[in-house]
């Protein structure tokens, strides 16, 4: 495990540097949204790239079924995000994608809830999200993984030299470090663990999807049901000329932040750990509320 700088933006860079440059191959990538999607850019620069799949043509608005994802088999790993933020777009579960590193990028959903660990060949996430403040990035990979970074990348940019050095190859964000610590232990003692954080992340967007759902096309969400994050629920007012007075009317009841992520658009709850149900019950209720006075 490793605490590195530079954000999740980073690890879009120094994955493909460390185990795509140089190698003559295609990396498999999976884009569901904006991030994904930035992250095979990013590998552009440093090698080849296969999309393995590409939700474009729906808008970004779920992940692929297993029988999409068409990967090549002598790629150096396959990439996927397993939560994509702006869409909120999640996996309900990691897909079967053969025997070659997975890397995945899991910063809007880290600690939400248990995964597979031993499946991935390289999890990153910035700590911004679920974790603490920003200014680290938590990476976790596999030993065999570290072995093949080359030696000719810049030491801060160097998986093994970063992990032959404990992260502690230059001055780490010690503070941001102390703050995953302290956030670790409260999902473990005062939570109860990942699995009980998962249960209280599921209800508290079932209560939004819920709203969205009964109400009668008044609000859409943007996910396919079986595709939509627990972390992320943007939607969309059917009549875009109530959405200022929604915005403007739930920031009056102190529900801020609600605005869309200015590349698409519309509503978008962040629902991350650290929001307590109270928080998403009063944004329910005040959707249930709006709903009422408005619609036809
Ligand atoms: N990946 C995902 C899924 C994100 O949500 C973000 C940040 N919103 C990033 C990458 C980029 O993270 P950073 O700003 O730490 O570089």
């Amino acid at each position: 495990v490793l605490f590195l700088q530079g954000g999740a933006l980073l690890q879009f860079g120094m994955v493909p540097m460390n185990f795509l440059r140089n190698t003559g191959k295609a990396a498999d990538y999976i884009v569901t949204g904006t991030w994904s999607k930035k992250a095979s850019e990013e590998a552009k620069t440093q090698g080849k790239v296969n999309v393995a799949w590409d939700g474009k043509a729906g808008n970004y608005n779920r992940v692929p079924r297993q029988d999409e994802i068409k990967l090549d088999p002598a790629a150096p790993y396959v990439y996927l995000c397993s939560n994509e933020t702006i869409q909120g777009v999640q996996y309900p579960t990691l897909p079967q994608l053969g025997d070659v590193p997975l890397v995945c990028d899991s910063s809007s959903d880290f600690l939400c809830r248990p995964v597979p660990v031993e499946r991935f060949g390289i999890l990153f996430a910035c700590a911004q999200k679920n974790a603490g403040p920003a200014g680290v990035t938590i990476v976790i990979i596999r030993d065999d993984l570290v072995a093949k970074s080359p030696s000719d990348l810049p030491s801060l940019l160097n998986y093994k030299i970063m992990a032959e050095n404990k992260s502690l190859l230059n001055t780490p964000p010690t503070f941001a470090i102390y703050f995953v610590h302290l956030v670790t232990n409260w999902l473990l003692h005062d939570i109860g663990g990942l699995g009980k954080m998962e249960e209280i992340n599921k209800k508290k967007s079932k209560l939004l999807y819920d709203a969205i759902d009964a109400s009668a096309g008044f609000y859409q969400a943007h996910a396919e049901p079986s595709s939509r994050s627990i972390m992320n629920v943007p939607f969309r007012l059917a009549d875009a000329a109530f959405e200022e007075p929604f915005l403007k009317g739930a920031a009056a009841c102190g529900l801020v932040e609600l605005k869309g992520h200015r590349s698409v658009g519309g509503c978008r709850a962040s629902i991350y750990n650290a929001m307590p149900m109270a928080g998403v019950e009063a944004l329910r209720d005040f959707m249930l509320d709006f709903a009422k006075k408005h619609a036809k």
